[in-house]
């Protein structure tokens, strides 16, 4: 049993520059960056009007195998990576999603990279931060507000309030309020109906933040979003109910990126953190557009597994953003390839070279996925200190004979030091490979087949399950004017099939959609397959049973 420090003691015994440092490294001066603080910043507008008309970077892609119990790691190799970019002299920085409460009062294990690989302060990051998230709850309450509003007073657009599918939202995990009625007490106190709350990373308007342009464009998005259907079933939007102003109002400060600085001083912007299944599972749109400008590359994650978040970064977010990627870095650990091989988490400790071979196939499998959109790639394997040697070896001489680049990481444990061979074998494969991007699908395709291509492509399934109900919704979104939009897959992160239960690479099944979901604002069209959570619950033992603040204000057992 080797001890090590803890994400929190190694974040507390690191010696953060002041953030205007910081933004000077990459040329911001002080009308550029808005302070939080020392130690965090946002970006101005005048700062991002500026950088509109600068040539962009080159901009990486991380992402992972389909995740198990065991972790990753893909946030914590974006932050080694950049750091080991910058030690070669390439001028890098990040772009990463910010935590949602939620999870980290429920589950065990920050967002905001681990060991010596960290984004700091990582206990603001991992809390209120700069209240971007506050300020898309609020936002996204206030619809919910004005539509039980527009009922109580005489409903002139005439909403079936049994068709409302705007819903209340909460940064928390709170099962109790999954499903709610509301209105209840009379006629002065609303109109009664069935509620429900998400978290709020699930709001569609979390998703418009990340995938707007500029403030103009979130107020666009945000009017294109269907919050109802009439008597008539036919969409009610924002729009209709003339309050996008209002709402872009409540969100002007949340739309600038906030800088914040790794442990060894590379300049992150964090910002926005929509859900990888409800939604595309990126930072904004702004913040990797930001970073592209200020720096020659920009390290960026998805998330989830490529089946999931690197999916929809290349078929949704980099075509909304005309976003060139010059690489992808997948992320993989041992532990987690033996999982996939069939070993159980409490086996893991031991060598077993049987399952990682097994497991192998899984990686594999979002290797053809990246190769297939004419990408440039890395395998990055994250080392743990209980893998063995011949583990390793084994691994990197599976890579090595499928013809898959490989590096070992060690950025946990050695910060930027440990992520020099990765960063090498990229630079190398971005020199070196041939990049012939293109999306998976074309906007023309109908939804129906966007959907085939993706579970046949991206999944391996042998082909798609249209519910009764999705086949008749398939029709009504067309008749609405929204068969151009990309698809937005919701599906298990666990399994490349849409049974949590399968892991490795599955075959011979099909993927069944249940319900498409309209998210026209973030100008996509979710399909939705298996059971998919839009309000986590806590777990038996909530990670906050172990926070606690100390007398002078310090976090306590946060990760
Ligand atoms: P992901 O982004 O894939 O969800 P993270 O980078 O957030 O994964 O890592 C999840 C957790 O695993 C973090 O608490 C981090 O400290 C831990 N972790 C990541 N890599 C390693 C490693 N090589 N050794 C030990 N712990 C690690």
């Amino acid at each position: 049993n080797i001890q090590v420090k803890s994400d929190i003691e190694i974040a507390r015994d690191s010696k953060m520059k002041p953030i205007v440092d910081i933004a000077a490294s990459i040329g911001l001066d002080a009308d550029d960056i808005e302070l939080f603080g020392k130690y965090k910043a946002k970006l101005s507008s005048e700062a991002l009007a500026k950088l509109k008309t600068k040539e962009s970077g080159k901009v990486v892609l991380v992402t992972a195998i389909n995740p198990t119990p065991a972790g990753e790691g893909k946030s914590t190799v974006t932050v080694g990576l950049a750091d080991a970019l910058n030690k070669l002299g390439k001028k890098t920085m990040i772009a990463m999603r910010e935590p949602s409460l939620g999870p980290t009062m429920g589950i065990k294990g920050g967002a905001t990279g681990g060991g010596f690989a960290q984004v700091l302060p990582m206990e603001d990051i991992n809390l209120h931060f700069t209240g971007d998230l506050h300020a898309i709850t609020t936002a996204n309450n206030a619809l919910a507000a004005l539509i039980d509003n527009h009922l109580q007073q005489g409903n002139k657009l005439n909403i079936d309030q049994r068709r409302i599918v705007w819903k209340r939202a909460l940064d928390l995990n709170d099962r109790a309020l999954r499903k709610v009625i509301v209105g209840l007490g009379g006629p002065m106190q609303g109109v009664p109906r069935e509620d429900g709350f998400d978290i709020t990373v699930a709001s569609e308007i979390m998703a418009v933040l990340c995938l707007a342009s500029d403030l103009k464009d979130l107020k666009l998005r945000l009017s294109k979003m269907v919050v109802a259907y009439n008597y008539d079933k036919q969409p009610v939007t924002v729009g209709d109910l003339g309050i996008e102003g209002a709402l872009t109002l409540l969100l002007k400060e949340a739309v600038k990126p906030n800088l914040v600085q790794t442990i060894e001083h590379t300049p992150a912007l964090i910002h926005g953190g929509p859900f990888a299944n409800i939604a595309h599972g990126c930072n904004s749109v702004i913040a990797t557009e930001a970073a592209s400008k200020l720096a020659d590359f920009v390290v960026t994650e998805a998330g989830f597994g490529a089946d999931l978040g690197a999916e929809k970064f290349l078929n949704i977010k980099a075509r909304t953003a005309g976003i060139d990627p010059s690489a992808v870095v997948i992320v993989a650990t041992i532990r987690a390839l033996k999982m996939h091989g069939g070993m159980k988490k409490t086996e893991l400790v031991n060598e077993d070279v049987k399952a990682l071979r097994d497991g192998f196939t899984n990686l594999k499998k979002h290797v053809e996925t990246i190769a297939s959109f004419g990408l440039p790639y890395v395998v990055a394997i994250n080392r743990f200190i209980t893998d063995t040697e011949l583990e390793t070896n084994t691994l990197k001489e599976m890579c090595e004979d499928a013809g898959i680049p490989v590096a070992l990481t060690e950025v946990w444990e050695k910060g930027g030091d440990g992520g020099v061979e990765l960063a090498e074998r990229l630079l190398d494969v971005i020199e070196k490979s041939e990049n012939t991007f293109a999306h998976l699908y074309d906007l023309s395709d109908s939804l129906e087949d966007k959907i085939k291509t993706i579970a046949t492509q991206v999944y391996g399934a042998d082909g798609v399950e249209f519910s009764p109900k999705a086949k008749k919704q398939l029709v009504d979104f067309d008749g609405f004017g929204w068969g151009l939009l990309p698809v937005c897959m919701a599906k298990t992160q666990y399994s490349l099939s849409d049974d949590p239960q399968k892991l490795g690479r599955p075959s011979g099944f099909t993927i069944t959609v249940r319900e498409l979901k309209p998210s026209v604002g973030a100008g996509f069209i979710v399909a939705l397959t298996g059971e998919v959570m839009t309000m986590p619950g806590l777990p038996k033992l909530p990670a906050a049973l172990n926070m606690d603040v100390d007398e002078e204000g310090n976090a306590v057992g946060l990760f």
